[in-house]
């Protein structure tokens, strides 16, 4: 039974994990030619946020990038 139970909180914390990467939501590809689903990589981290780059989930070509403010103080 207990080992049941660990099993189980085992995969729940996988499940968490993988739906973090899988954040973002589909771009195009050039290579694939299709809209694909996307893993998103911190670039940098800039003053005036978090620089993220998307990248092909499929092939790993770069598809996109975005600077997410860091929330902090902005003129
Ligand atoms: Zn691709």
């Amino acid at each position: 039974m207990k080992d049941a139970m660990f099993r189980t909180a085992q995969r729940d914390r996988r499940e968490v994990e993988s739906f973090q990467d899988l954040e973002a939501t589909e771009l195009y590809c050039p290579n694939c030619r299709r809209p694909v689903p996307v893993r998103k990589f911190l670039l940098l981290v800039l003053p005036e946020g978090d620089k993220y780059e998307y990248r092909c989930g499929s092939c790993g070509a770069i598809v996109g990038d975005k600077t997410e403010r860091a929330g902090r103080f902005q003129a």
